[in-house]
């Protein structure tokens, strides 16, 4: 097992030389309080050296787009051109301190033109950039849905969601104070005569991707959508799968009334691993009143910051949201433009389709007709779990896909390989995972090349150690 930081530590040991100051000392002690005298912080003690081949060897253990295929359905890892990290490392955008950004207009121009953008390919009337992620804009959305039934004198306490939803949807309205009522597939889309059943005047809203997590699309969203309006509901979209629709369909056209976008999934930022994210959260005009303040709007060629908003629900996120990740969507969006989009969007379903017909004659397809983006595998039928396969495939290289999700499926392997790989890549894929299912006694065992081999998954998710101190009393 290799060194943690802090077993490469010696005491008083020392990574920097800093110039005596002419200001006189504050000490640490002073600075925290006495709970946080320098020993009890338990800092490593390590030279530059030690700094530098401790997380030089974590980066190269570290999984990335730019280092091998990731294709984990749902989550769009599609390769995040560099020129949207050069621009938003550049000083002018990079070194402005938040409260700065008021003053400046190129900072708020670029807000201002991708809340254009977004509204383009959604078929919104407004956006907030706000939201930090998905979930976050989910939530985002749902206050705003709360507010405006409020506005309206309507006690609603109800939202439906199908049971292929996203984990995050049902989660995001309990915290919002809804009750959640699940409504059943068929054929691996919402069953329509389930929803006639379920709306009534107790609903708030329906919650809804579309592709949705099978990659399939909903080809009955206009009677959907029809139901919940006719009850006087609302729709929300969750706009993960946004990636197989840009520059082609828009939720808007599909009456869906707010959702949120995932810029870091379908608009380029590097995620995974907790962040960084941006859920901005787009709108129709009923529900423009209620969008946390400031709205960035544009009067006589300035962009402005709009404070003055009686109905706002508040702010969700302290100053205008993640401005590195909306700026790497600006330029993504900027480069492509709206043929690129298309063309990225028409290359993520054809992609998908592909490596769908490749792997036809090993893993069961349950619902193979019209996948979109992605699609979902299963391998019930085979000797080897979705587990066991995710498992062996690190041992290629590749990152696993999503398995056990869409919960719809048993032994699920969901797969996304987004527009940016090739079809050589597609076509090694394939054969490897044909390779994993006739090595079984390998597979069983996977994986062996890793740094860490098979864990214990049931106790990491019951007894996790997250601290230090955890692990010193596990030793
Ligand atoms: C990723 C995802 C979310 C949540 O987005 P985060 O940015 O991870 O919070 C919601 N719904 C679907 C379908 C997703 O794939």
């Amino acid at each position: 097992m290799r060194k943690l930081i802090w077993d490469r530590g010696q005491k008083d040991r020392r990574g920097y030389r800093i110039a005596k100051s002419q200001t006189p000392a504050v000490s640490i002690e002073k600075l925290l309080g006495d709970d946080y005298s320098k020993d009890s912080l338990d800092l490593p003690e390590v030279s530059e050296l030690d700094v530098v081949r401790h997380f030089t060897f974590l980066a190269h253990h570290n999984f990335s787009v730019d280092s091998n295929f990731y294709p984990l359905g749902s989550c769009t890892m599609k390769y995040n051109p560099k020129i949207n990290d050069v621009a938003s490392n550049m000083a002018g955008f990079r070194d402005v301190h938040p409260l700065a950004i008021e003053a400046l207009q190129g900072s708020l121009e670029v807000m201002y033109q991708t809340q254009e953008y977004l509204c383009k390919i959604s078929g919104m009337d407004a956006v907030t950039l706000q939201p930090l992620a998905g979930a976050h804009g989910e939530l985002t959305g749902l206050m705003l849905i709360q507010a405006y039934h409020r506005d309206h004198g309507e006690n609603r306490d109800e939202v439906i969601i199908p049971d292929s939803a996203h984990g995050t949807n049902p989660a995001s309205a309990a915290m919002c104070g809804y009750k959640v009522v699940e409504v059943k597939s068929k054929d691996g889309m919402v069953d329509v005569k389930e929803l006639r059943k379920k709306v009534s005047n107790k609903t708030a809203a329906l919650m809804l991707t579309n592709p949705n997590t099978l990659g399939l699309f909903e080809k009955d969203i206009c009677e959907i959508e029809k139901i919940v309006h006719d009850a006087g509901g609302l729709i929300y979209y969750d706009g993960a799968n946004l990636n197989a629709l840009m520059g082609i369909a828009t939720p808007g056209d599909m009456g869906f009334d707010v959702m949120h976008f995932n810029l870091h999934k379908t608009f380029s930022t590097p995620h995974g691993g907790g962040g960084p994210g941006s859920g901005p959260v787009g709108v129709k005009k009923i529900l423009e009143p209620y969008l946390p303040k400031p709205v960035i709007v544009k009067k006589e060629h300035k962009v402005l910051l709009d404070y003055d908003r009686d109905r706002s629900i508040g702010k969700v996120a302290s100053f205008y949201g993640n401005f590195g990740v909306v700026l790497r969507a600006f330029v993504y969006m900027t480069v492509l433009g709206k043929k690129g989009l298309e063309d990225a969007s028409q290359m993520a379903v054809l992609n998908a389709n592909y490596l769908k017909v490749l792997l036809e004659d090993v893993l069961d397809i349950p619902y193979s007709q019209g996948a979109m983006h992605e699609f979902v595998a299963s391998s019930h039928h085979q000797e080897l779990t979705a587990l066991e396969i995710a498992k062996a495939l690190l041992d290629y290289g590749y990152h696993a896909p999503t398995v056990y999700f869409p919960l719809i499926v048993s032994e699920a392997l969901m797969i996304e390989p987004t527009e940016t790989e090739s079809p050589e890549t597609l076509e090694e894929f394939a054969k490897t995972l044909k390779e994993i299912l006739k090595n079984l006694e390998t597979s069983k065992n996977a994986p062996h090349m890793m740094f860490i081999k098979r864990t214990d998954e049931v106790k990491a998710a019951r007894h996790p150690i997250l601290t230090r101190a955890q692990m010193l009393e596990n030793k």
